[in-house]
């Protein structure tokens, strides 16, 4: 596996240290162009390593300042190990606030372990990949609901197929210590960071922390307040005590509700409410043809409303809300 990317710092130098990873990127303005996406990382006493990423959708702040912030505050005499910071990993998504890139549309959740010859998207992908992953014995990839969606600030994870993989998972998703946790246990989407993490046998999470195209002090202290019991857990730093509340919430396909047309979505829950089956999820309004009454969409399935839709003009297809159902460690498992 190869592929344009380089990384312009080593990865072993003591101390703090910032640097990016370089793609070229020949285009009208510049010919001998880079995609530049900014790297930090910081050794301290042997131990292990922690990559930490956020912004591989352009639109979910939370991890972008979290990680920023941690980069630049974090004493290195502090760790007992090795942290990889990626705040922004489609920078160029991020530098316009997207969800994909402005260069070729890519979504860098989707094309993970990448191509060294494909879409510049796709070379993103490959270059964290060969360069940054085979360094970490933990990932968290921090994402949130993008302009688009808003989440209950949660620890999120697929969980692998190997048992004792599947227990270190749920036991770092329960260890980042927000008071929910989205756990997938089929996963329905290819190519993630998560999925490429975790078939190279890392214990990996990630976030959806917020959102709705924003920042709160509540879903920026989760993250904040996340990421450091993290980096306990992984024995970075003294582990941090974990609250004793952390719901799991299993999520499966039957939880999203989608919008059967085009229209304005009005809601009918809010997020954290507990719904029943066929309770209703909200009404779609038609406004050209306000002779018609507004078309009632329902839950299939009981659970908690973790995420909703935030404009409310929808079309076919989109998810207007997603539930969780309450679990386990013990039935995940
Ligand atoms: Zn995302």
């Amino acid at each position: 596996m190869s592929g344009p990317a380089e990384l312009d710092i080593p990865l072993d130098r003591p101390g703090r240290i910032f640097g990016a990873m370089r793609l070229p990127w020949s285009h009208d303005e510049s010919a001998y162009g880079q995609i530049v996406i900014p790297v930090i990382v910081i050794n301290g006493a042997p131990g292990p390593t922690l990559l930490a990423t956020a912004g591989v959708h352009g639109d979910e702040y939370e991890g972008q300042v979290a990680l920023s912030d941690l980069a630049r505050d974090i004493e290195p005499s502090s760790l007992r190990g090795r942290l990889i910071i990626v705040p922004a990993a489609n920078a160029p998504a991020a530098a316009i606030g997207r969800r994909t890139s402005p260069i070729d549309g890519g979504n860098l959740a989707r094309v993970f372990p990448g191509h060294g010859d494909g879409t510049p998207t796709t070379q993103i992908a490959e270059g964290i990949t060969r360069l940054l992953l085979p360094a970490a014995d933990f990932v968290i990839d921090m994402h949130s609901g993008g302009r688009t969606l808003e989440y209950m600030p949660c620890a999120w994870a697929r969980l692998p197929a190997d048992k004792h993989l599947r227990a270190r998972t749920l036991d770092a998703l329960i260890a980042f210590g927000a008071p929910d946790a989205g756990v997938v246990a089929k996963p329905q989407a290819i190519g993630t960071f998560l999925s490429a993490a975790q078939s190279a046998g890392k214990v990996a999470i990630s976030t959806e922390l917020g959102g709705a195209g924003t920042l709160t002090p509540y879903s920026l202290s989760v993250a904040r307040e996340g990421i450091a019991r993290f980096l306990g857990f992984a024995g970075l730093t003294v582990p941090k005590p974990i609250p004793k509340q952390v719901r799991l919430l299993a999520v499966e396909p039957r939880h999203f509700v989608r919008s059967p047309g085009r229209g304005l979505f009005e809601p009918a829950t809010s997020l954290g409410q507990s719904v029943a089956a066929g309770d209703i999820a909200g009404r779609l309004h038609d406004i050209e043809r306000p002779d018609r009454a507004p078309e009632t969409i329902r839950f299939e399935a009981p659970g908690i409303v973790m995420c909703r839709r935030v404009p409310a003009r929808t079309e076919a297809g989109d998810v207007v809300a997603h539930l969780g159902q309450p679990s386990t460690r013990e039935a995940l498992l």
